[in-house]
């Protein structure tokens, strides 16, 4: 048993830093050193939901150094730098078997325990959820073996806590769900966490015109500096009419807000042929698209975590960041110490800054 530091949400929107008990990880589990986690817009849905689970110990973006393995634990071992990924994953069923780890249904059966149900944490007076088998808003965490992977010792704990979601979901939604090709032209709906690592994504993979579309000309400034070759202020002009002047439509527009009018507009905004991938749906709805369309070739698809195989993906990513070919730094707003979570919320509410992380010590 392990004595932990721990942001423990007893009631919704309150947090109470406190010592807590953590088991050893049992049979296919690791035991995580958490030095940094992302604070994602994930954890503030489940912060400000009146019907969670509690207690439980939020934070599934962390990352940091691995301390001790379970039985039977092949693909780690102490030492070993570690993103922890968001999605558990089971490796058996129909999607992990076919490369599609990220359609695994594990997850959502799982949301507040481990993979068999049960919690390595406790407090005074019993059991705290695990948030997605993760709970990295803590000194240390156990998690399944599947989802802590490894990455290289040189990248920063602070960048690699980005890998664990929101950056993955972004670039992965541009070379993974959508398969962006050199010379295409993008759209770029929303410059949050998600929105701008596809504008990087797309810079990346040398795509011809990359539109960035937002209401606050701070963060389409920024999109500039991450390869946006065109800005968007939709609060002042039609982004569908600007994105047809520019490009004549667009192969690919990504929705990253979540909206049902921006989703609409990512629809109109594709040429011949184009594709309208929807990375996020907080509070997507209900929308409507003329079906008229659809004679031109065009097409909508989900995106779920960028299509991300993190075994194969993350390591990569971490590579093009450590060799100065994907700057993350530019994504990274401010960090915090962990017992000023509740500060990093605020901020998150308040859409400052583009991805802000939590720093265990
Ligand atoms: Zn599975
Ligand atoms: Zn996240």
């Amino acid at each position: 048993m392990h004595e932990i530091d721990a942001a423990v949400m007893r009631e919704p929107e309150r947090l109470s830093y406190e010592s807590v008990q953590l088991e050893e990880p049992k049979p296919e589990e690791v035991l995580v050193d958490v030095r940094a986690t992302g604070v994602c817009h994930t954890d503030y849905h489940a912060y400000t939901n009146q019907e969670i689970d509690c207690p439980v110990v939020l934070g599934h973006e962390g990352a940091g150094v691995v301390e001790a393995v379970g039985d039977r634990v092949t693909a780690v071992e102490p030492g070993d730098h570690v993103v922890l990924w968001v999605l558990p994953s089971c490796g058996h069923c129909e999607y992990c078997s076919s490369g599609q780890p990220y359609l695994c249904p594990k997850h959502t059966e799982t949301r507040g325990r481990m993979p068999d149900g049960t919690t390595r944490l406790r407090g005074d007076d019993g059991p705290i959820n695990q948030f997605f088998a993760q709970s990295s808003f803590a000194s240390k965490a156990v998690v399944p073996e599947r989802s802590a992977v490894p990455i290289r010792t040189d990248v920063p704990f602070e960048i690699a806590a980005l890998l664990g979601c929101g950056i993955p979901t972004g670039i992965g939604a541009v070379t993974n769900t959508a398969d962006v090709g050199p010379g295409d032209d993008v759209a770029v709906f929303g410059c949050g966490g998600v929105g701008a690592s596809a504008i990087l994504g797309a810079d990346l993979i040398g795509a011809r015109s990359i539109v960035a579309v937002d209401i606050e000309p701070e963060k389409l400034d920024a999109m500039r500096g991450l390869g946006a070759t065109d800005v968007i202020d939709a609060s002042s002009t039609d982004p569908v009419e600007e994105i047809h002047r520019l490009t004549g439509g667009v192969d690919y527009s990504f929705e990253c807000i979540g909206r049902p009018q921006t989703l609409e507009q990512a629809f109109e905004s594709l040429g011949r042929g184009g594709t309208a991938v929807v990375t996020t749906t907080k509070d997507t709805g209900t929308f409507e698209i003329d079906g008229g369309a659809f004679p031109r070739g065009v097409s909508i698809v989900g995106n779920m975590v960028g299509s991300i195989r993190p075994r194969v993906d993350v390591p990569k990513l971490a590579n093009l960041y450590a060799e100065g070919r994907l700057d993350l730094d530019a994504l990274l707003t401010d960090t915090y110490p962990l017992p000023e979570l509740d500060e990093a919320f605020d901020a998150l509410r308040d859409g400052d800054g583009i991805r802000n992380v939590v720093r265990m010590a």
